[in-house]
């Protein structure tokens, strides 16, 4: 007959309607901003910059090398390498990003910089409460606006960062027993001096 489903979902309404003055489980309006349903762990919006410890400028993982800048689709990226190194938290020296800028505005929150990124510098965000009048300067991230600590990433994405954290753990204990390992082997006075690794360095222990 025509109309039953029309009738059907009325009748779905209805119930909800009537059902939600006695279970609270049916009121699914969110009250937003008040409220806040809580986002999945997957979502995503656009990248932001991690550092360890305290301090954005020393713990800043970034170092600059630009594989982001040159693989970002839409060309969004912006970065000037500084010509000095900086002591990382764990005081290593390493280069930093003068300058790293992301234009919001352009960005299409693809992950590919993400994807690509060496050292787990770079994560996607799940901040959307952006929007602006202004949409030139104001949609461009600085680096100072981009630097969020690592504490923050694991409270939006605990799963990914635990990952993150237990392999940046590993690495590190791997490199922490590679050296311990090294005055030993070198002590054996030999013909041949066996040719230096040209590995490089694994990355550091999360904050
Ligand atoms: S998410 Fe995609 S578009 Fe946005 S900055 Fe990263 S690579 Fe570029
Ligand atoms: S975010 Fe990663 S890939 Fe991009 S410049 Fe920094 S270290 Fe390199």
């Amino acid at each position: 007959m025509i109309g039953t489903g029309i009738l059907k979902g009325m009748a779905v309404t209805a119930r909800n309607l009537v059902g939600s003055y006695f279970d609270k489980e049916r009121l699914i309006t969110v009250q937003y901003p008040e409220e806040r349903n809580p986002l999945p762990e997957n979502y995503r919006n656009f990248p932001f910059l991690l550092y360890d410890g305290d301090d954005p400028h020393a713990g800043l993982r970034c170092v600059a090398c630009k594989i982001c800048e040159k693989e970002c689709p839409p060309q969004c990226i912006y970065i000037v390498k500084s010509e000095d190194k900086k002591p990382d938290y764990m005081g290593k020296p390493q280069f930093y990003p003068k300058v790293f800028d992301i234009d919001i505005s352009v960005c299409m929150s693809c992950q590919i910089c993400v994807e690509v990124c060496p050292f787990e510098a770079i994560k996607m965000d799940k901040d959307f409460e952006l929007s602006t009048r202004e949409r030139f300067d104001a949609l461009l991230m600085r680096k100072d606006d981009l630097a969020k600590s690592n504490e923050y990433y694991r409270r939006i994405s605990p799963i990914d960062a635990a990952e993150v954290d237990a392999k940046l753990g590993a690495a590190a204990e791997a490199a922490a027993k590679k050296k311990a390992a090294a005055p030993a082997a070198a002590k054996p006075v030999t013909a041949a001096t066996p040719p230096a690794s040209n590995e490089p360095a694994p990355s550091r222990a999360p904050s």
